[in-house]
C-alpha cells in the first residue's frame, strides 16, 4: 500500500515563490535567477515529501503562476496578443498579468476554492508546443527516482475550464492525440504512473459528456505500454461513478473526505473494478483540523474490503496547495489549538501513520493514535468553543431580524434625498494602494518599533491624504481606504472573538498573491469595534458621503478555516450578528452608507446543483441578518468580484442590498446575465480591471457603462472599478480613477444632452 500525494503548496515556506516572482517582475532578478530559484524550491518540496514518507511524489504540480496556464502553454493555447514579446517567460507572465493596452487572460475561481486559475482561450487549434510535464519529470527523476509521479490536468476538465473553445466533442478530438503524445513521451522517459486530474467529474456531468470523456480516454490509453493512468477526482464524489469505473484507465482517485458518503455508497453498490488501483483521499486537503486517525483507519479498513492492499494508495483528498505548508511556525497559538492543526506537512505525516497502522498493525502506532485523541479532546475543551450568550442570541432570532423595514423603492427615494448624488455617481470598492510605506508601518508596529499611537496616527494621515485626493479627483462617494487592513478577512478575524490568526499560514490565491485564512475555532462575537474609528474619522474630514466597508459573513466563513462541529449556517449567523453590531455603531455615528463585501458568495456554491439551494438559503439569510437592521435612509451596498452570477442571480436579488458593484471589465460577460433577467436594484459595473497595472482610457471605461445602459435606466447605474485598488501603485490608482471620473462626466453630459 503506497502513500501518494496529489499536489504540494507551491508558494513555499515564508512565501519564497512570491519573493522570487516579485523580484523578477520588478527587474531586480533576471530570468535565469527566477528559474533557478523556482527549481530549487520545487526540488526542496520534492525532497520534503519524500522525507515525510510519500511513495509517489507529485511532479508538475508546481507552477510559476498557475497550472492551468501551464497546460495552455503545453498545448499552445496562449493567445496571439501576447506573442509580441521575445521570451517565452515574458509571454507567459503577460498572459497572466496583461500588458499596457493588452488585456490579461481572464482569472477565475478554481472550483469552489479561493484559488484562481487563468482561463485558457482557444483562438486556434491546440498543438503540443512544450511538454512541460515531461520537462518537470526529467528534473524530478534525478531527485526522486521512481517516486516521481507526473501530474497533468486532464483533457475533459481542461476543455471545460476553457473559453472560446469549440464544442466539447470537437475540442477533445483535437486534444486527444496531443495528450497521447505527451503521455508517450513521459512513458519513454521512464514514468510508471501519471496522475491525470479530472475534478470536473464531481460536478454535474451529462451522459453525452461522459461518452466524450470515455472516447478520449480510450484513445489516449490505446498506445500506452508501461505507463499507467490514475484518473484523479476531488472536491466531491464523481457524478457518474459506474461509467468511470468502466474506463480503460489503471486507477481511480476518489475523495473520501468531501465525497465520503457518496463514494462509499458507490463502492457498496457497484464494487471497485478488479483491474484498477484505488487512490483514496482520506485526509483533508481543504481544512486544517487534525484527522481523527481512528476514524480514518476504520475507513481504510473498510476500503480494504473492496480493494486489496497492493492496489490501494493512501492520499490527501485533493492537492495540498489549499493548505499552508506547516504548523511549525504557529506556536504562538494556544497549545490546544496549535495541537489540533494539520497543514500540508502534518497531513502527509498523518498518512504515514495510517500507512504504518495498516502495514505493521495498529500496535505500531498506539502512541500516535493516543496523541490524536488527546489533541481532539483538548480542542473540544478549548476556551471559547461554546459561548452560551452567543448560542442563545442565534437561537432567539426571528424572521423580522432578516428583513429590512421598508421595501427597496421606498428606501431608494429616502436615500436619494439624503445623499443628493449626481447621475452616474462615482465611487471605489474600498481599498487604496497598500504601498510599501503602509506595509512598513504595520511591520514597525508588529516589531514594537512604533507604539499603537504612532501607528494609529500614521493610519489617520493616510486616510486624510486619500480623502483629500478623492475630493480632488471628484469622486462622489468616498471611502477611507482600508489602510489599517492587511487583508479583508484576517483583519476582522483578528478583532473578533472565536477566531485565531496564523503567523505563516499562507495559501496561494493567484500567481504571487497569497492569503492567510484565519481559523474560526470558537463561537464568534464582537466585543470591540472592528473599523468604526477609521470610518468615523474619514467622515469627519469631508462633507461628501463616506461609505464604510465591511466584509460580509459568507465571505468571512468561506475564506476561513472553520470549525467542523457546528453547521455552517449557525457559524455564519454568529458572524453576521457581529457584523450587524458593527453596522449599528456605524449608523449611529452618522455614516450614511455601508458596503458589505461578499466576493466569496459565488465560490461557496456547491459544485452539484442538488446541493445549491440549501447553501444559498443560509448564505442569503446571513447577509440579510448582517444588514437588515439599518434605517431605510442608510444605503447598503454589496460587492462581488469574478462572480458568475448566472446561477445565483435570484440569490443576489434576495440579498436585498440597495446597490451592488460587480466585475465587468475583465471577464466580459458579467452584464450578460442581466439581459436574461432584469435586476431590480442599483448596479455599479466595474469599468476597469484593478488586477492590471494598465488603466484603460476614458472612452473604454465609458463604454462599459454605455453597454450597461442597454440594460439599466441611467439613474440606476454607478461608476466604479471592479474591485479594491490595494494591489496597485499609487500613481496607477490615481490615473485610473481620474479617467473613471472623466468617463462619468462624459456619460452625464451625453445623458443630459440626449
Ligand atoms: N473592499 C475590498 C477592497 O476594496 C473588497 C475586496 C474584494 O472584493 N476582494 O479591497
Ligand atoms: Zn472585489
Amino acid at each position: 500500500m503506497l502513500i501518494s500525494n496529489l499536489g504540494y503548496p507551491r508558494i513555499g515556506r515564508g512565501r519564497t515563490l512570491k519573493r522570487l516572482l516579485e523580484a523578477y517582475w520588478q527587474g531586480e532578478m533576471d530570468e535565469a535567477g527566477l528559474l533557478d530559484g523556482a527549481r530549487r524550491l520545487e526540488e526542496d518540496h520534492w525532497r520534503q515529501q519524500a522525507r515525510l514518507g510519500v511513495d509517489l511524489v507529485p511532479v508538475g504540480d508546481f507552477s510559476l503562476y498557475d497550472h492551468v496556464l501551464d497546460t495552455a502553454v503545453t498545448f499552445d493555447l496562449v493567445p496571439e496578443r501576447f506573442k509580441c514579446l521575445a521570451s517565452d517567460l515574458a509571454v507567459y507572465f503577460a498572459a497572466a498579468r496583461g500588458l499596457p493596452n493588452v488585456k490579461a487572460c481572464a482569472l477565475k475561481k478554481w472550483f469552489d476554492t479561493n484559488y484562481h486559475y487563468i482561463v485558457p482561450e482557444w483562438e486556434k487549434s491546440p498543438a503540443l508546443a512544450a511538454n512541460l510535464p515531461l520537462q518537470a519529470y526529467r528534473r524530478a527523476r534525478d531527485v526522486l527516482g521512481d517516486r516521481a509521479k507526473p501530474v497533468v490536468l486532464g483533457p475533459f476538465t481542461f476543455v471545460k475550464l476553457s473559453k472560446k473553445r469549440p464544442h466539447l466533442r470537437r475540442a477533445l478530438d483535437e486534444l486527444a492525440p496531443l495528450y497521447g503524445r505527451l503521455l508517450l513521451a513521459l512513458e519513454a522517459a521512464g514514468a510508471t504512473w501519471v496522475q491525470v486530474d479530472e475534478p470536473w467529474l464531481v460536478r454535474d456531468v451529462t451522459e453525452e459528456e461522459m461518452e466524450c470523456l470515455a472516447a478520449v480516454y480510450r484513445r489516449i490509453t490505446r498506445d500506452l505500454g508501461g505507463l499507467k493512468i490514475m484518473l484523479q477526482t476531488y472536491f466531491g464524489a464523481p457524478d457518474r461513478y459506474a461509467s468511470l469505473a468502466a474506463l480503460p484507465v489503471h486507477g481511480l482517485g476518489l475523495d473520501f473526505v468531501r465525497g465520503g458518503r457518496e463514494n462509499l455508497a458507490n463502492l457498496e453498490r457497484y464494487g471497485f473494478p478488479r483491474d484498477k488501483h484505488l487512490g483514496a483521499g482520506i485526509v483533508d486537503g481543504r481544512n486544517i483540523w487534525r484527522t481523527n486517525l481512528r476514524q480514518a483507519l476504520a475507513l481504510v479498513q473498510k476500503l480494504l474490503s473492496y480493494v486489496p492492499e497492493d492496489r490501494l494508495w493512501l492520499q490527501p483528498s485533493c492537492s495540498l496547495m489549499h493548505l499552508p505548508v506547516t504548523t511549525a511556525g504557529e506556536s504562538h497559538l494556544p497549545p490546544a489549538l496549535h495541537g489540533a492543526l494539520a497543514f500540508a506537512d502534518e497531513r502527509l505525516a498523518e498518512l504515514y501513520v495510517l500507512a504504518r497502522a495498516v502495514r505493521e498493525g495498529e500496535g505500531a502506532v498506539v502512541a500516535e493514535l493516543a496523541a490524536s485523541d488527546r489533541a481532539r479532546r483538548a480542542l473540544e475543551e478549548l476556551d471559547g468553543r461554546a459561548v452560551p450568550a452567543v448560542r442563545a442570541r442565534v437561537a432567539a432570532l426571528s424572521e423580522a431580524d432578516f428583513d429590512r423595514a421598508v421595501p427597496f423603492e421606498v428606501r431608494r427615494r429616502r436615500q436619494a434625498d439624503r445623499l443628493a448624488l449626481p447621475p452616474f455617481p462615482t465611487t471605489t470598492i474600498g481599498s487604496f494602494p497598500q504601498t510599501s510605506e503602509v506595509r512598513r508601518a504595520r511591520a514597525r508596529r508588529r516589531r514594537g518599533e512604533w507604539s499603537e499611537e504612532q501607528y494609529q496616527a500614521f493610519i489617520r494621515s493616510q486616510i486624510a491624504e486619500w480623502i483629500r485626493l478623492q475630493e480632488e479627483l471628484g469622486l462622489d462617494v468616498l471611502v477611507h481606504g482600508e489602510f489599517e487592513r492587511n487583508d479583508m478577512v484576517e483583519y476582522f478575524a483578528a478583532r473578533l472573538r472565536g477566531y485565531a490568526v496564523t503567523a505563516d499560514g499562507w495559501v496561494q490565491s493567484y500567481g504571487s498573491r497569497c492569503v492567510k485564512p484565519p481559523i474560526l475555532y470558537g463561537d464568534v462575537y464582537r466585543d470591540t469595534p472592528l473599523t468604526l474609528a477609521e470610518a468615523v474619522y474619514a467622515q469627519s474630514l469631508t462633507p461628501r458621503p463616506v461609505k464604510a466597508i465591511l466584509t460580509g459573513p459568507v465571505t468571512m466563513v468561506n475564506w476561513s478555516f472553520v470549525r467542523e462541529d457546528l453547521p455552517l449556517d449557525q457559524i455564519a449567523y454568529q458572524v453576521a450578528l457581529a457584523v450587524r453590531d458593527e453596522i449599528a455603531d456605524l449608523e449611529k455615528a452618522g455614516l450614511p452608507i455601508v458596503q458589505v463585501d461578499e466576493p466569496a458568495i459565488r465560490e461557496g456554491l456547491p459544485l452539484r446543483t442538488e446541493e445549491r439551494a440549501s447553501y444559498l438559503s443560509w448564505a442569503v439569510r446571513a447577509f440579510r441578518l448582517a444588514t437588515a437592521g439599518v434605517r431605510p435612509e442608510t444605503q447598503v451596498h454589496t460587492h462581488m468580484c469574478y462572480s458568475e452570477f448566472g446561477d445565483i442571480i435570484e440569490a443576489i436579488e434576495a440579498l436585498d442590498a440597495d446597490v451592488i458593484s460587480i466585475e465587468a471589465a475583465r471577464g466580459g460577460d458579467a452584464l450578460a446575465l442581466f439581459k436574461r433577467r432584469a435586476y431590480p436594484r442599483d448596479v455599479g459595473p466595474g469599468v476597469f480591471d484593478v488586477h492590471s497595472p494598465h488603466a484603460p482610457d476614458v472612452e473604454e471605461m465609458a463604454q462599459v457603462i454605455r453597454e450597461a445602459l442597454k440594460l439599466f435606466p441611467a439613474e440606476r447605474l454607478w461608476v466604479n472599478p471592479d474591485c479594491g485598488l490595494k494591489t496597485r501603485q499609487k500613481e496607477e490608482a490615481v490615473t485610473a480613477l481620474a479617467r473613471m471620473v472623466e468617463a462619468a462626466r462624459r456619460l452625464r453630459a451625453e445623458h443630459t444632452a440626449g
